[in-house]
């Protein structure tokens, strides 16, 4: 790691102020608690003259149950979503995932809105300048080949955020503010198959809230594949929601990180619907999770090993949420 490039910050009051400010220096980045910015920017991953701190733009801390449901602003600290009584039982999968993020320091600083927008990662791409710079670079930046899909001309680096797919299999919208007002979508809308350009965000866009319905009688659970237990990114990592009437499986989502560059909300989960788990059920869950994703060799494990491990979590996930029904 280098020493950080030279940068002046701005501290916008509000959001609207934030956008402005962005809109009128676009080569500035938005900083939020910096656990990833600050290491890519220290590895020459970008050289912004601006970085536009969050920190003192309050609204962004908004976090309150609300008759619509939670309300969780951009700015509220892993740290605290992962210790709220604001999360009930059907929020486990949000509980868990926030709690695996990283080592506790990073969570009392990393925000869900710099979760969401987490850069997308790749062996060859976090890495010191010098590193980068030996290998000729790649097409992510400064350079023009993919070193890990060699005749692809497309950026294929693995996003590797925890919190987006157990917000996904809860239903999360996000709120985004833009120069011209602010726009609701789907969270699993965010996000782009292109490890370059991962994210659906004009270049002023600020991430403002994740918004989930009111959930009840839902059990949902997030599982992690990683190298270090103690502190790493997903090399897959599972969130699933399931809503049972009796012994039937009414509802059921499965979303998938860490394999390929958005997370993967699974299509198709009704038709595993209106009966009760059996072994045919995880076997086409099973089908429906290799059909879906595409680790590539972005990190140090095999693909394949990722690929077979996000069925066997997801199988591993639909299982003990299903036991623990009743
Ligand atoms: P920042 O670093 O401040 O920002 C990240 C990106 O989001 C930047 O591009 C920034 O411009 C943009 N951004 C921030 N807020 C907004 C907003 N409101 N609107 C629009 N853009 C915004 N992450 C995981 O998911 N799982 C892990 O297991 C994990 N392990 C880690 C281990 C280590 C050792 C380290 C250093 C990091 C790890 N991380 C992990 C990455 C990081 O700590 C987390 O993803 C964290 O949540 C990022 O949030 P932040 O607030 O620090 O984001
Ligand atoms: Fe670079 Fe290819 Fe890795 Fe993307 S996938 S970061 S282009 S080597």
């Amino acid at each position: 790691m280098s020493v950080l490039p030279a940068f002046d910050i701005l501290e916008p009051a509000t959001v609207e102020e934030a956008v402005a400010l962005k809109s009128e220096h676009p080569g500035a980045r938005y900083l939020a608690g910096g656990t990833d910015l600050v290491p890519n920017l220290r590895r020459g991953i970008g050289s912004p003259d601006r970085l536009i701190s969050l920190a003192a733009t309050s609204a962004l801390q908004r976090f309150e149950d609300t008759p619509e449901g939670l309300v969780i602003g951009a700015g509220v600290r892993l740290s605290e979503l992962a210790e709220s009584a604001l999360l009930r039982a059907p929020h486990a999968a949000l509980a868990t995932a926030a709690g695996s993020i990283a080592g506790p320091g990073h969570r009392a600083m990393a925000t869900v809105g710099g979760n969401l927008c987490l850069d997308t990662r790749c062996v060859f791409y976090n890495q010191s300048r010098w590193w980068r710079a030996a290998n000729n670079y790649c097409l992510k930046l400064n350079g023009d080949t993919c070193h890990v899909q060699k005749k692809g001309d497309k950026c294929v680096a693995a996003y590797s955020g925890d919190l987006a797919p157990a917000l996904m299999v809860l239903g999360a919208e996000v709120e985004i503010a833009t120069a011209g007002g602010r726009r609701r979508l789907a969270l699993a809308s965010l996000f782009r198959e292109d490890g370059k350009d991962y994210l659906d965000l004009g270049p002023a866009d600020l991430l403002v809230a994740v918004h989930l319905p009111p959930l009840s009688d839902l059990r949902s659970g997030y599982l992690k594949s990683r190298v270090r237990q103690s502190m790493d990114f997903p090399l897959a990592g599972v969130a699933a929601a399931i809503r049972c009437e009796g012994d039937r499986i009414a509802d059921l989502a499965v979303a998938i990180t860490g394999t390929n560059s958005r997370p993967i909300l699974l299509e198709g989960l009704q038709d595993l619907t209106g009966a009760a788990l059996d072994e045919a059920l995880l076997d086409a869950l099973g089908k429906s999770v290799a059909r879906s994703i595409k680790p590539m060799r972005t990190t140090s494990m095999p693909s394949l090993y990722r690929r077979q491990m996000a069925g066997v979590l997801a199988r591993r996930l639909v299982s003990r949420l299903y036991e623990e029904r009743n």
